[in-house]
C-alpha cells in the first residue's frame, strides 16, 4: 500500500489523539493503524514500577481507545504496542507531559498546570513594526552577572524575576527597555541531547525533538514532577507578555532526535521518509527526515502548532528547515492560525532552506525560497540573500560583505532594500512582509566574530574593541533597519557579542554561549546605538509598510561610487500623516568619507553612523551632506 492509499483508508482528522484529563474523566487515543494489540501501561511515577495495565480498544480508521470514569492527573504511562507480532513499548507521540528525560508520558489536567491569572494572559498590543530577539532560554540568565537568583538561572523562571540588575540592568529590565517587540526562544519543546537529571553544565541548542507537545525539562526547576516543567514555561510566557513582549517559539518538525521515536514506533515506516532503495532520507543533516505531506504527518505538525498556541498562547512560530516541509502545509497553518486568532495576529515564518534534497510526496511543493510565491504572504522567510550581501558568506569564514570590505555590491544592496522585491535573487517575494532581515543568528559565527574574522587580518583576538569593527557593526545594522521587511536579531548582537570565533556552538560550554551582561555596558554605544535604530524604525512607515505596495516607496536608487550608494523613500503613511514625508539613505562602506547631495528641501538628519534615532536639523540652505567612512546615514524631510 503507497501512502496515499494508506492514508485514503486511515486518515483520522479527530482532535483528541492523546489523553484528555478533566476533573472526572480521562480517555487515551492513539493512532496505529497496524497494530494488533495494544496495551496501555500506568505507572505512579516517572520512574515506578507497574501499576495497572489494560488493554487498547481498536475503533476506526487505526484509533485505539480506553476511558476511565476519573482523574489519573499525575499518573505516568506507556504503551505495549504489537506489530507484525512483535511487541514495542512505546511513550506517546500526543503526550503534553513526560516523565524526567521524556521516556514515559504523563497524565496532565492541564488546567490545573496554570499560573495564577493565566486564563487574563493576552499578548501585547502589535506594534508598528516587528522587531524579533532570538533567544536560548539557558544564554539569557547563565551568567553569574546575570542579576537572576541562582536557582532560576538558566531557567524558564529566570524571565519571571523583575528588577533585575547588576550596577546595569541585566535580563527581563534590559529586554524591556530594548525596544524589541518579539522574543524569539530556540526550541524549549523537550528535546533529547541534555539529561534533565544532569548537571546545570550542559548545554545545546535543543534542535534534536523528543516530545514534540511537552516543554523541555532541562529548563524547569524540578524534573522529578511533570506538572512543574509545563507550569514554569507557561510562567515565562506570562512574564513576557507582562512586559510587553511576544513570544515566538522555535520549532523543528522536520526531524526527529533519532528515527527510533515513539512516532516510529506507533506507525513504523510512515512518518518518515525514505528513497526508493529503502533508505532514509537526510535532507535535515540530522539523519531522518519527517514526511510531511503525509496526511497525519500534516495533522500531527499542524494540531502540534495549535496546542501551542492555544494553551501556552505562543504567539509566533520560526520553523528550522522549513524547506524540508511543504507549501500546502505552511499555507494550512497560516489558515488554521488566522481562523483561531484572527489574520496576522500569530507571527510564522521559517528557514526556506534543507540540508539536502529529500523525496517529496507526489504533488506537494517544497517551502523553498524559490516558491516563496506559492507561500501565503504571510509566511517569513530569513533573506540569506540580505545576511549574505551584508557581511559576507556564512559559508566562507574569510569572505566579506558589503561593509566589511566585499566588492561589487552596491547593486545587490539596493534590491535588499525592497526585501528583494524588485529583482536581485534568484525568487521574488509576494511582498516584504514575507522578508526577514538579519546579519546574525545562533547558526554561524557571530556579526562581531564574522566581523573579525573578515576585517583584523591575522588577529583574532575576539574581545579587543576594534574600532573598525565597531563601525561595520553600525553599518551592518543601520543598513538592514533601513531595509523593508521585517526585522530580526541574534541577542547580543547589539553589544558585539562573540563567541571566540566558533562558528558552531550547538553543543558547546554555556559560558561560550551565554550572554555576558557586563558587555552590555563596555559596548553600551553600541547597544545604544541600536536601541536608537529601534525606536526610529516604529516611526517610519516607508521602511515598516509590509504591503505588496511597499517597494513602490523607495526611489531614485543610486551608486556613487565603489561602496557608497542612496536612495529616497517614500514616508507618508496611509492616511498621509508621518513626521517626515520623505527619506534621504545613504550607504557609505568605503573607509574614506564621502560627500553626497541632497535631493531639495530642509532634511533632518535622523541616524548616522555614531548616533541614531537623533534629530538634528541641516542648515536649510546646505545642498550637501557629508557622510563619514564606514557608516550610514538617515535623513527625513519634514512635511511642508
Ligand atoms: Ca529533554
Amino acid at each position: 500500500m503507497n501512502s496515499r492509499e494508506f492514508d485514503e483508508k486511515y486518515r483520522y482528522d479527530g482532535n483528541d489523539l492523546g489523553v484528555s484529563c478533566t476533573e472526572c474523566r480521562t480517555v487515551f487515543k492513539v493512532w496505529s493503524p497496524l497494530a494488533e494489540r495494544i496495551e496501555l501501561y500506568l505507572y505512579k511515577e516517572g520512574n515506578s514500577p507497574v501499576y495497572m495495565r489494560k488493554e487498547m480498544k481498536p475503533g476506526e480508521r487505526g484509533v485505539w481507545g480506553l476511558e476511565f470514569g476519573e482523574s489519573l492527573h499525575g499518573m505516568y504511562y506507556d504503551y505495549l504496542v504489537r506489530i507484525n507480532g512483535k511487541d514495542t513499548r512505546t511513550a506517546d507521540p500526543y503526550a503534553v507531559g513526560c516523565c524526567c528525560n521524556g521516556n514515559r508520558s504523563m497524565v496532565v489536567n492541564l488546567k490545573l498546570t496554570d499560573p495564577e491569572g493565566f486564563e487574563k494572559d493576552t499578548a501585547p498590543a502589535p506594534e508598528k513594526e516587528r522587531i524579533i530577539y532570538e533567544l536560548h532560554i539557558k544564554d539569557f540568565s547563565y551568567d553569574k552577572e546575570s542579576g537572576v537568583p541562582e536557582e532560576y538561572r538558566g531557567k524558564y523562571k529566570a524571565f519571571t524575576v523583575n528588577g533585575t540588575k547588576e550596577e546595569y540592568p541585566t535580563c527581563m529590565e534590559y529586554l524591556k527597555e530594548l525596544g524589541i517587540t518579539h522574543v524569539h526562544l530556540l526550541p524549549f519543546f523537550d528535546y533529547a541531547s541534555v539529561d534533565e537529571d544532569g548537571g546545570e553544565n550542559q548545554y545545546n541548542w535543543g534542535y534534536d525533538p523528543l516530545n514534540f507537545n511537552v516543554p523541555e525539562g532541562s529548563y524547569a526547576t524540578d524534573t522529578t514532577d511533570g506538572t512543574v516543567r509545563i507550569r514554569e514555561c507557561k510562567e515565562m510566557i506570562q512574564a513576557l507578555h507582562a512586559n510587553g513582549l511576544r513570544v515566538v517559539m522555535d520549532v523543528v518538525y522536520n526531524h526527529t532526535y533519532n528515527e527510533d521515536s515513539w512516532l516510529q514506533r506507533m506507525v513504523p515506516e510512515y512518518y518518515y521518509r525514505s528513497w526508493e532503495d529503502g533508505s532514509l532520507s537526510d535532507g535535515s543533516a540530522c539523519g531522518n527526515d519527517i514526511a510531511a505531506g503525509r496526511a497525519m504527518v500534516d495533522n500531527y505538525i499542524a494540531d502540534s502548532v495549535m496546542y501551542w498556541a492555544r494553551e501556552y498562547h505562543v504567539d509566533g512560530f520560526r520553523f528550522d528547515l522549513m524547506g524540508l516541509l511543504t507549501v500546502e502545509l505552511m499555507n494550512r497553518i497560516r489558515r488554521e492560525l488566522d481562523e483561531a486568532f484572527g489574520e496576522g495576529e500569530k507571527l510564522l515564518y521559517g528557514e526556506p532552506w534543507r540540508a539536502d534534497s529529500s523525496p517529496m510526496e507526489r504533488g506537494t511543493k517544497a517551502a523553498l525560497k524559490e516558491n516563496a510565491a506559492c507561500l501565503d504572504k504571510g509566511i517569513g522567510i530569513f533573506s540569506d540573500d540580505t545576511r549574505d550581501v551584508i557581511k559576507g558568506d556564512v559559508f566562507l569564514e574569510k569572505k566579506p560583505g558589503f561593509v566589511n570590505g566585499g566588492s561589487n555590491l552596491e547593486s545587490l544592496i539596493l534590491h535588499a532594500v525592497t526585501g528583494w522585491c524588485d529583482g536581485g535573487s534568484c525568487f521574488r517575494p509576494v511582498s516584504c512582509g514575507q522578508i526577514i532581515n538579519y546579519v546574525s543568528a545562533h547558526d554561524n559565527f557571530t556579526l562581531w566574530d564574522k566581523l573579525v574574522l573578515t576585517m583584523m587580518d591575522g588577529e583574532s583576538d575576539f574581545s579587543v574593541r576594534h574600532e573598525e569593527v565597531l563601525e561595520a557593526n553600525r553599518l551592518a545594522a543601520f543598513i538592514y533597519f533601513t531595509c523593508q521587511g521585517n526585522l530580526f536579531m541574534q541577542a547580543g548582537e547589539e553589544f558585539g557579542r562573540t563567541k571566540f570565533g566558533e562558528g558552531n556552538s550547538y553543543c558547546s560550554k554555556p559560558e561560550v554561549n551565554m550572554l555576558r551582561w557586563r558587555q552590555t555596558v563596555e559596548q553600551k554605544e553600541l547597544a545604544d546605538y541600536y536601541r536608537g535604530l529601534i525606536r526610529l524604525r516604529k516611526k517610519l512607515p516607508a521602511l515598516y509598510d509590509k504591503s505588496s505596495e511597499a517597494a513602490a516607496r523607495i526611489k531614485e536608487k543610486k551608486i556613487h561610487k565603489k561602496g557608497v550608494v542612496s536612495f529616497c523613500a517614500d514616508n507618508r503613511d496611509i492616511r498621509g500623516g508621518g513626521e517626515w514625508e520623505e527619506l534621504f539613505v545613504i550607504y557609505n562602506a568605503d573607509p574614506a568619507g564621502y560627500t553626497v547631495s541632497l535631493p531639495k528641501g530642509t532634511w533632518e538628519i535622523l541616524a548616522d553612523g555614531r548616533e541614531a534615532g537623533c534629530c538634528r536639523e541641516t542648515d536649510a540652505q546646505r545642498s550637501s551632506v557629508w557622510v563619514a567612512g564606514r557608516s550610514g546615514m538617515l535623513l527625513g524631510r519634514k512635511r511642508a
